[in-house]
């Protein structure tokens, strides 16, 4: 045994190039998004061994997952690093009086992270591997192109440079306070790449399920792939009435943060596509619960944003997952993930295949090492 001799956290506050809006900002729910928290975690064996992990925070939350983290980062000291399931169940329970879900589980997940990462560079190899990958490239599409902080124009030529780079798929934001001109955005890029590309929207659950059910029957026309997000994150009922009354496939999930949750969108049978965040749920050890629940549905997987880490899950889900493209954690990371003819390669890098730039470096704050 090669037990953990140190650990170490921090936060570091990515900025973003160009603050961005979906429909949560046109309802005035939220303002602009401008940055990304990433929660880091590194972890050290006594023979040098080292893993890296994160996980993430919008808008507020950063600081509370950094406090999380460091209430529970000793407890790994001294632990051997293979034993991934039995240290969740030990940092989960750490935590348990303040919830099994959001803040807790999200600090959880950097670690969780951290602990595959550096299970899979002893492996010598990715993660994706090293979870018994079904492909080694997943279809993924452009999400950071289509926000509704952009104009019509903007996003037409934004289309076009995702088209360029390779990728496979457009989604566009969807969800303005006038349903017409949603419908006049998502004819205009249908119009512009004709029908051989792939086209999702996304509600950001801006919509009650009158207006759900309007949108999507006026969408069934343009062949989407999927409707993203159309109702309340927590509306599993409704989620389910508007997948059996519309053609598109309804896809969500991204907003829950817990294992129990996301099945219920599997055991109410709620959506096409099942669109988990590691992340989100506590990090790659819950999220295979996920898949394999979502697999005995039979549903596709779609997960959410940090792409960094699902083009790993995605490649080993038994049936074909896109991988949701957004570039913005890119400046935080060394390395780039390869795109090629609208699919994304999972890294041939041992373990996650990612480390912390320099410039990351200077975007820490909250520094914390723990070692024996
Ligand atoms: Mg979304």
């Amino acid at each position: 045994m090669d037990p953990i001799s140190r650990v170490e956290i921090s936060l570091c506050r990515v900025p973003l190039r160009q603050a961005v809006s979906d429909a949560k900002v046109l309802t005035g729910r939220q303002k602009p998004l401008s940055h990304v928290d990433l929660l880091t975690a590194e972890i050290e064996t006594a023979q040098g061994e080292k893993g890296f992990g994160f996980s993430y925070s919008l808008r507020a939350g950063g600081s509370a997952l950094l406090a999380h983290a460091r209430d529970i980062a000793g407890e790994l000291i001294g632990e051997d690093p293979d034993d991934i399931g039995r240290l969740w169940e030990k940092m989960a329970w750490l935590g348990a009086s303040v919830a099994r879900t959001g803040v807790t589980v999200q600090a959880i997940a950097a670690f969780d992270v951290a602990l595959w990462d550096l299970k899979a560079k002893r492996a010598g190899m990715s993660i994706g591997k090293l979870l018994g990958a079904y492909r080694n490239d997943v279809p993924c599409y452009n999400t950071s192109g289509g926000y509704l902080s952009s104009s019509t124009d903007q996003v037409l030529r934004n289309v076009d440079a995702s088209l360029e780079r390779g990728l496979g798929g457009i989604k566009l934001k969807v969800g303005q306070p006038d349903l017409k001109k949603d419908i006049e955005r998502v004819r205009a890029v249908r119009d512009h790449v004709g029908d051989g590309v792939p086209l999702m929207v996304d509600a950001n659950q801006q919509w009650d399920f009158t207006t759900a059910l309007r949108a999507g029957r006026q969408l069934d026309a343009f062949d989407l792939v999927w409707l993203e997000e159309p109702l309340n994150a927590y509306d599993y009922e409704g989620h389910a009435r508007l997948s059996e009354r519309l053609d598109t496939p309804i896809g969500t999930g991204e907003m829950l943060s817990s294992v129990a949750e996301c099945a219920e969108l599997v055991n109410r049978r709620s959506v096409t596509f099942l669109q988990a965040d590691a992340p989100r749920i506590g990090g790659i050890t819950p999220f295979l619960k996920i898949s394999a629940l979502a697999d005995l549905a039979r549903l596709k997987l779609a997960p959410h944003f940090v792409m960094e880490i699902h083009v790993h899950l995605a490649c080993a889900y038994p049936n074909e997952a896109w991988v949701e493209h957004i570039e913005w954690l890119e400046p935080a990371f060394n390395e780039r993930l390869q795109i090629k003819d609208g699919r994304m390669l999972l890294p041939d890098r041992p373990g996650l295949g990612f480390s912390l730039s320099e410039q990351a470096q200077s975007w820490r704050e909250g520094i914390q090492r723990i070692q024996t």
